[in-house]
């Protein structure tokens, strides 16, 4: 990746951020995606309903596959519904009707599919497959984000609708590679002839991968994902040139970026993945807002299923609690397609609508940082194992109550340079493997002003076996990584272990999975626990004879604050066994390593979330223990709660419950006794605003 596109990347593809636009401040969406036969809906009506469900803006389809106004343009496609319209035009009368009652409307448009009809005069416009194929879904042809309708027609409907409309902002659905379609199938990466020469430039003469899995895949992801963002970037300066008060949406590179809230039959089900999502933005990229698009149905090939309403309030509450912008998303005109969702969807935007001063320049405020691996490197080898060690940390954190911060490996040194990795007293990256000259340098210099590192797995080490950091306790690897069922049978041990001859152990014997790699540290370095390397597993008769190694469970080196690490991964063991004892081994030995803004006494099923906002620190409680395997169902009330807030000052305001508690000062800690937690509550101590 170049030095040019890696800086794209690190600030989100643009300079504009628009900080005097409407959606720097707190804001709420409701998304109606239109089907053909919407063309006819009653736009008050649905006023009505976007009102009722706390929503300020409302997101509508306007062209690209389908035009809901009378578009002029030859390569745009009239929606034949309109002439069923006595106005002839929905978005006419929907941003009119909009702007009476102060609603705010976003534009829908998707440039990744056109008609047949337009496909046969702009040939060169389609997506050409592997095998030299076009992509037809639906009668529809995918286009390739590399050629002129992507590129520079986009520009022209923009044009066309900014001419007629007083539109607040755009929404660019789908913008991406189409390597699949809606019915799961695999097409390929589009090898039409200007990819094929653009890749070629990129990769210093490589060919277009066949897909996943092949050689060349992982660059192409980084060619496609840098191809996109410099395209996001362009549209979005001429969207400010044209109309500065206009937003634009989209997955990355404008003033607003979306992720998207869903979930999908066939994926391995992750409850906190808004958290983690909204979490990685709003550190990395806080001038940027973000708005998270939940979804009303189980899935696209379900769109009348509506999703669960405990597992669909997840997502609002994830969002929120993390400086996320709230938005609902259902199919076609309100009250066409039942979705149960609605009713809590309403309440939890409402409140949040309610509370926009609370909300008002939200943004994460604990004290320890959990690292996510980069998805752009999700072809290469050990992605699935870091995020494996990724969520089983995030599980161990929240279960014990502790608030963190998810911080993008890829944006650790814009955090840096901005000033604002000192906010971390400790900073846990996750089985990452190497990380790049840019964050190491970043950690190292958080490290000698006082910051503490974590490192499980092979984080910070090179392809070759070096440690990365300056500051951390390995020189470099010796011998291979055991993993596979090398490992198993093995275990850590932080007991003394004074019967290990006669093959009897103290606890706790700590089970070890995934990886584990030998390093020659650093003569200073502290070790803490001991291996004990595989013994016979079975069967049950020959199953003894572990004999401790001198091996380290964890090492330590002190640079002014400190590097440790685990030379094995400890998060996807966790992750794997569940059992809390591989949980609370890691915390355990980490635990002096920070002192947590907010403790308490709760389940392990309360997510705390710290943050703070114009007005004061902001806690968010986000009762979990609706989560099942699949889904997410009622919540149990939960009674007894107790929160320590380090240096807080009373009193504080409790927003569900509409209650002010004055608290007491215990060894420097505001202790607020809780009332019953329902699904959520938001705690603001207006004290403590800095
Ligand atoms: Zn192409």
């Amino acid at each position: 990746m170049s030095g040019e596109n890696e800086r794209d990347r690190k600030s989100g593809g643009t300079s504009f951020t628009g900080e005097d636009g409407w959606w720097r401040r707190p804001f709420s969406v409701f998304q109606t995606n239109l089907q053909e036969i919407d063309a006819t809906m009653d736009v008050e009506q649905t006023l009505d309903r976007i009102e009722a469900q706390g929503a300020t803006t409302w997101l509508i389809n306007t062209g690209g596959i389908s035009s809901f106004y009378p578009t002029d343009l030859p390569y745009q496609t009239r929606n034949p519904f309109l002439a069923d319209r006595p106005s002839g035009d929905l978005i006419g009368d929907a941003v009119a009707a909009a702007k009476r009652r102060g609603i705010k409307v976003l534009s829908r448009l998707d440039f990744s599919k056109v008609s047949p009809r337009i496909a046969k005069e702009h040939p060169e416009w389609l997506f050409v497959s592997p095998k030299g194929e076009p992509q037809i879904y639906n009668t529809l042809y995918s286009t390739c984000p590399n050629r002129d309708y992507y590129q520079n027609r986009s520009l022209d409907i923009l044009d066309e609708v900014i001419d007629r409309y007083p539109i607040d902002g755009f929404f660019f659905n789908w913008f991406d590679f189409s390597e699949m379609d809606y019915s799961r199938v695999y097409h390929g990466v589009c090898s039409c002839n200007v990819c094929r020469e653009r890749f070629a430039t990129y990769s210093g003469g490589k060919e277009l991968p066949d897909g996943p899995g092949r050689p060349n895949y992982a660059q192409w992801l980084s060619f496609a994902n840098d191809l996109v963002t410099t395209l996001c970037a362009k549209i979005s300066d001429h969207i400010s040139a044209r109309r500065p008060d206009a937003a634009l949406v989209l997955k990355r590179g404008a003033p607003i970026v979306y992720y998207e809230a869903n979930n999908a039959f066939g994926r391995e089900p992750w409850h906190h993945n808004t958290s983690e999502n909204v979490g990685a933005h709003m550190t990395g990229l806080p001038e940027i807002s973000l708005l998270v698009n939940s979804v009303s149905f189980i899935d696209m090939p379900y769109r009348m299923s509506g999703e669960q309403p405990e597992m669909f309030a997840q997502y609002l509450l994830q969002a929120i609690a993390r400086g996320g912008n709230p938005s609902t998303y259902i199919m076609g005109a309100p009250g066409r397609i039942p979705y149960a969702n609605l009713p809590v969807a309403g309440q939890i935007q409402c409140f949040h609508r309610n509370h926009h001063e609370i909300y008002r320049g939200l943004r994460p405020a604990s004290n320890i940082a959990l690292v996510r691996p980069d998805p752009v490197r999700r072809a290469e080898p050990g992605y699935a194992q870091s995020v494996s060690e990724f969520r089983g940390l995030f599980s161990g954190l929240t279960e014990r109550n502790l608030p963190f911060d998810v911080v993008a490996v890829e944006c650790i040194s814009k955090i840096a340079e901005e000033g604002r990795l000192s906010q971390f007293q400790m900073i846990i990256l996750p089985d990452l493997g190497q990380v790049g000259s840019d964050t190491a340098s970043a950690l190292d210099a958080y490290v000698a002003a006082g910051g503490n590192v974590v490192l499980t797995g092979g984080s910070a080490i090179t392809d070759e076996g070096e440690g990365e950091l300056a500051t951390g306790p390995a020189i470099m690897r010796a011998g291979n990584v055991l993993t596979g069922s090398d490992l198993w049978s093995t275990f850590v041990t932080d007991a003394e272990q004074t019967q290990s001859d006669a093959f009897c152990f103290a606890p706790r014997m700590v089970a070890v999975y995934g990886t584990y790699a030998n390093y020659v540290w650093k003569p200073r370095a502290e070790k803490m626990g001991r291996l004990a390397p595989q013994a016979p597993f079975g069967p049950p008769e020959k199953c003894y004879g572990h004999i401790l190694s001198d091996h380290p469970a964890a090492v330590r080196l002190i640079n002014g604050g400190s590097v440790t690490q685990f030379p094995w991964t400890i998060g996807h063991t966790y992750r794997e066994f569940g059992t809390t004892e591989i949980r609370d081994f890691f915390l355990d030995c980490v635990a002096d390593l920070a002192t947590p803004t907010v403790t308490a006494e709760l389940p392990d099923q309360v997510e705390i979330v710290v943050g703070r906002s114009d007005a004061g620190l902001v806690i968010h409680l986000i009762n979990q223990s609706g989560m099942r395997t699949r889904s997410v169902g009622p919540h149990l009330p939960i009674s007894g709660g107790v929160l320590r807030i380090k240096d807080g000052v009373g009193p504080a305001r409790l927003l569900k419950s509409d209650k002010e508690i004055e608290g007491q000062t215990e060894d420097g800690a505001l202790v607020l006794e809780l009332p019953e937690l329902g699904l959520y509550e938001v705690v603001v101590l207006p004290e403590a605003a800095q």
